[in-house]
């Protein structure tokens, strides 16, 4: 593969996506800083990747001029972040090599607000990606019936069979995953269909209903309701 240098050993980044908004949420400010019992949110999503000891080097990618995101042990923090999630991880990338990254070492990017993931998780993805040509991503298949809506009315119910919905961290050689999302442009809005767009077919691997996006409102009280029984 052209991207695997000879005699450097491969290592596994992590790349959080931490720019966003989250507009649907309904909080004041971005979500992944909203308090969750007693730290900010991205950092219980920052302890679990800590806790994996085969990921190499950890990079919180927030917006241009965002001090909220503190400084700590074993994660840095770089204000590259653009004006849409591809832009973010874009950016992320490349500041990965700048620090010392291949394009043949492994990137997970994972969501900032998917702050329930586990070190198990992301193990199991490890574990199933590395020997692979093209990398994975967690996923969920789809539990519920899917529809199509039209005007605010189900115009039609789409088959869930074979239907899987992408979480994150997902993971791929930051070579492949630049040219891919160097192809794609920015509105991809995950790694896996940037790569998929090349013709490539992403593992699914499967991950947990509990690795949900706190996206809406209500998903804050489910995430510390999860957070206090793990403790
Ligand atoms: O908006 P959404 O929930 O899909 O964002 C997914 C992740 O991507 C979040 O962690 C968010 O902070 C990040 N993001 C980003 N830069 C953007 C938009 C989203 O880093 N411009």
């Amino acid at each position: 593969m052209a991207d695997r240098a000879p005699h450097v050993p491969v290592r596994c980044h992590a790349l959080i996506p931490c720019a966003g908004s989250g507009s649907r949420a309904g909080t004041a400010g971005p979500k992944q800083y909203e308090p969750l019992l007693g730290r900010m949110l991205v950092q219980h999503t920052l302890d679990a990747f800590l806790r994996v000891p085969r990921i190499a080097s950890v990079l919180v990618v927030v917006a241009p001029g965002d001090d909220r995101m503190p400084a700590g042990a074993g994660y840095q923090v770089v204000a590259c972040g653009g004006a849409t999630r591809a832009a973010s991880v874009a950016g992320g990338l490349a500041e990965l090599q700048r620090r010392g990254a291949t394009g043949a070492d492994w990137v997970l990017v994972h969501d900032a607000a998917r702050c329930l993931v586990t070190p198990a998780q992301i193990d199991r993805l490890v574990d199933a990606c590395t020997g692979d040509e093209v990398g994975g991503l967690l996923a969920q298949p789809l539990a519920d019936t899917l529809k199509q809506e039209d005007g605010g009315r189900a115009a039609a119910t789409v088959a869930r069979q074979g239907k899987w919905l992408a979480q994150t961290p997902q993971m791929f050689r930051i070579g492949l995953l630049q040219r891919a999302l160097a192809a794609a442009g920015d509105a991809v809005t995950d790694e896996a269909s940037a790569v998929e767009a090349l013709g490539l077919r992403p593992l699914l691997v499967p991950g947990s209903p509990q690795n949900f996006k706190v996206t809406w409102p209500d998903d804050f009280a489910l995430a510390r309701a999860v957070l206090e029984a793990r403790r």
